[in-house]
Parts: structure tokens; sequence; C-alpha cells
């Protein structure tokens, strides 16, 4: 791919070391980073960069990274990947189905984000992510629980 032609990868976390490493891993990899420290700045270069993937750290000090996703969702089919430092958060991005691609767990090997980047980029043709909005459409019952009393 030429350096013209290299995707954009907007980068949201508010701790500059990781912001800062995820940035140069994705860099060595042959994309453009943009990177924000919060989540108004995420939405705002959203608009302004058009990134072909954002990685998305869940806890930001102006707005939950999720409200982010929520809203980033509203306005643009633009692939997700959030990064949580707790496990009861995974639960929330799978449970709330707020339309985050994948996610990993802090600490992360670098390495394996950039593999992920690749891989969500690679099955995230416009195409493919209509098939997905139609099944997230198909799947609009939250799943109970079951209760006894
Ligand atoms: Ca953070």
């Amino acid at each position: 791919m030429a350096a013209s032609q290299a995707q954009t990868v907007l980068v949201v976390e508010d701790e500059a070391s990781i912001a800062s490493f995820i940035s140069l891993y994705l860099k060595n990899a042959g994309y453009r980073v943009k990177a924000v420290s919060s989540g108004g700045d995420a939405l705002a270069q959203v608009e302004l960069e058009q990134p072909a993937l954002i990685v998305l750290d869940l806890m930001l000090p102006d707005m939950d990274g999720i409200d982010v996703c929520r809203r980033i969702r509203q306005r643009k089919d633009i692939p997700i990947l959030m990064l949580t430092a707790r496990d009861e958060d995974v639960d929330k991005i799978i449970g709330l189905e707020v339309g985050a691609d994948d996610y990993m767990t802090k600490p992360f090997n670098p390495r394996e984000l950039v593999a992920r980047v690749k891989s969500i980029l690679r099955r995230s043709t416009p195409a493919r992510r209509a098939q997905r909005r139609a099944a997230w459409r198909g799947r609009s019952q939250p799943i109970s629980r079951s209760r006894s009393g």
C-alpha cells in the first residue's frame, strides 16, 4: 500500500504512555495515526479525519467510552476496537451491544492490537458491515434473566 493511501486509525486514550506506544506500533504497521485524549476530541476527529478504524479507551476524562462509541455509531459506520482495564467492562461492552467490533483488556501486547486492527479492517468491507447491522436488528430481544420471584 502506498503511503498516500494509508488508512487513518484514530486512537482515543488519555494515558499518554499507552497512546504513544499504540501509535508507534500502528505507524510501524503502515497506518496514519491521529491520537486524541478525550471523548469530545474523538467525536470532532471522526468528522475531520474520516478514520478507517477507531481504537477507543473505555475510561476517558470527559465521557464514558461506551457513550462515545454509541455517539459515533449514530453518525458513522466506522469499526471500533475498545480498550478496557477492567473485566467487568467486558460484560458491558458485550452485554449492551454498543456496536464495538472487538475489544482488548489491558494490559495487552501491542503486536496483538495491530493484528486485531488488521483483522477488523480486512473483514470490514461495506457489504459485510451491512450484513452485520442486519444481524443486530434480528437480535433485538434482550437476554432475559430468569427470575424465581
Ligand atoms: Ca483511559
